[in-house]
């Protein structure tokens, strides 16, 4: 706290107050941004990179339909879509027996022109009235009577430290999570554990020769290319690929560049390609933050975890988020009651809504990265999970085995009952998990025993290798 006061000092008070600072001008803070001013609010959004550079990030870059639909956002359009995806194909280690996933709602969607969207999130958030201040670097809260009432930041013009108050911060800084980390406060979830983060790499990728089903993504789970993780080969084109690796961290592996080489040698697909494009960056693979907002901050995005555990997938989930802020947002300013309280609904209604989901597929994240490549690869044989298990599981829907395909699968499976075991635990534990989530407190009183009711449930969540 004492630091924030000094630097608080020594920074000097800008006279423009905003009701809403919005820190970070990715997918989640111009969506919060363009919500927040569209709702009437004075709103702000800072960025620490120059206005062309909004919109570019390393990503995979493919984004679900659903996500539109929730949000009521306009669909990726012209040259903002670079492929449309309609299916995958996921990879055991071995990479025989794939399961062709076809129809899946939830994945189905469009590989986008990052820089493009971006741009145009933050244009549509502009004309709504949002005041962007590109090139500006947040370094903390202010901190008033233990709650957060404004940001200090650098100037990269005049190398100034400036603050600037306002009644609500947003922090949607992505994985640097400029704000929470710098928090010390009972409701805050401030570090990420190792395990949780996976490390990536990706190239834009012109390959030599067309894909054979060019609108179908692939996805390659463990083996010696993603030990703990995955690959993934999404089309940018007939001709141009956006290919990757995510490696979970924690466990003293080399560098996610080089198990991307090894990735390319062994597809053949991916031999002779040209590289157009490359770069790295780090994901958080678990549960979103157990509360989403403290006295006079909400977090969002990246910043707040929201990212499917599975895929890494973390566009859409920021982006439901943002719209859902807004009017929480609104409705505090109003009745005046800027305090976690009063920020209390976005709690609500996104951990009991589409946080529920992503809680659950953090399970299910454990369980695949404890599976061995032989067992994943003789599940996959045997379909042990069928590609309506993983389309089920991604919606929220858990693993629910029925009786008649259990007792198939207890046949298939039979010589491998620890791996059934495994399969039968990590469906129980997802079931607890979604119910569990489903009676998130209607107010902070409650957060320390829901807390320790699903820190319980994750705890049994461990799966012996
Ligand atoms: C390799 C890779 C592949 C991925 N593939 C996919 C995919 O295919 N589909 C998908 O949906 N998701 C994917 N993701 C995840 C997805 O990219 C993120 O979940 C999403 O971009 C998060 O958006 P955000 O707005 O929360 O954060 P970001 O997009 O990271 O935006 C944060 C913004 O905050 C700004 N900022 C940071 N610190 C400061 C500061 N101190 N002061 C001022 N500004 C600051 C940054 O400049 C940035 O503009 C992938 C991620 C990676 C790394």
């Amino acid at each position: 706290m004492c630091l924030y006061h000094c630097e608080l000092l020594e920074a000097r008070l800008t006279l423009k107050r905003p009701e809403v600072i919005v820190i970070g001008a990715g997918t989640a803070g111009c969506v919060t941004a363009k919500r927040c001013a569209e709702l009437g609010l004075k709103t702000m959004l800072l960025d620490r990179k120059p206005e062309p550079e909004i919109g570019k990030k390393v990503c995979g870059d493919e984004i679900s339909k659903s996500h539109f639909e929730f949000t009521g956002i306009k669909p990726p359009h012209g040259k903002e879509i670079s492929s449309e995806v309609k299916g995958a194909d996921v990879y055991p280690p071995n990479m025989s027996n794939e399961l062709q996933v076809r129809g899946w709602d939830e994945f189905d969607g469009w590989t986008i022109d990052r820089p493009r969207f971006g741009q145009r999130l933050l244009q549509r958030a502009v004309q709504v009235g949002v005041v962007f201040k590109p090139e500006v670097h947040v370094v903390g809260p202010i901190l008033l009577q233990e709650r957060v009432a404004g940001v200090v930041y650098l100037d990269r013009h005049t190398d100034e430290k400036m603050a600037i108050s306002c009644k609500l911060v947003v922090d949607a800084s992505g994985f640097a999570g400029v704000i929470r980390k710098k928090l010390d406060d009972p409701l805050v979830e401030r570090d990420i554990a190792k395990e949780d983060i996976a490390l990536c790499y990706r190239e834009i990728l012109d390959l030599k020769n067309p894909m054979a089903e060019p609108e179908v993504a692939r996805i390659y789970l463990g083996g010696d290319a993603a030990p703990q993780g995955y690959a993934w080969v999404f089309p940018k084109g007939p001709k141009t690929i956006n290919a990757g690796v995510g490696i979970t961290g924690g466990k003293g592996k080399a560098s996610p560049k080089s198990y991307f080489e090894i990735f390319k040698k062994q597809i053949p697909l991916l031999h002779g390609a040209r590289v157009l494009e490359s770069g790295g960056g780090a994901v958080p693979i678990r549960r979103p933050m157990k509360s989403l907002v403290t006295d006079g901050v909400a977090f969002v995005g990246d910043a707040a975890w929201q990212v499917n555990p599975i895929h890494g997938g973390g566009i859409g989930a920021g982006m439901r988020a943002g719209i859902i802020l807004g009017e929480v947002a609104k409705q505090a300013i109003a009745r005046r009651d800027l305090s976690a309280r009063g920020l209390w609904g976005y709690n609500t209604l996104y951990l009991r809504g589409f946080g529920r989901r992503l809680a659950s597929l953090e399970v299910f994240k454990r369980l695949l990265q404890a599976v061995s490549d032989e067992d994943m690869n003789y599940g996959f044989e045997k379909r042990l999970l069928e590609a309506n298990d993983l389309m089920a599981a991604n919606r929220g829907d858990g693993l629910s085995i029925g009786m008649r395909n259990k007792i198939g699968r207890v046949k298939r499976g039979a010589s491998r009952v620890k791996l059934l075991l495994k399969l039968r635990k990590a469906a129980g534990l997802m079931k607890k998990v979604d119910r569990h989530y489903a009676q998130y407190p209607g107010t902070p009183d409650g957060l320390e025993n829901w807390t320790r009711g699903i820190n319980k449930i994750m705890e049994s969540a461990r799966f012996s290798s």
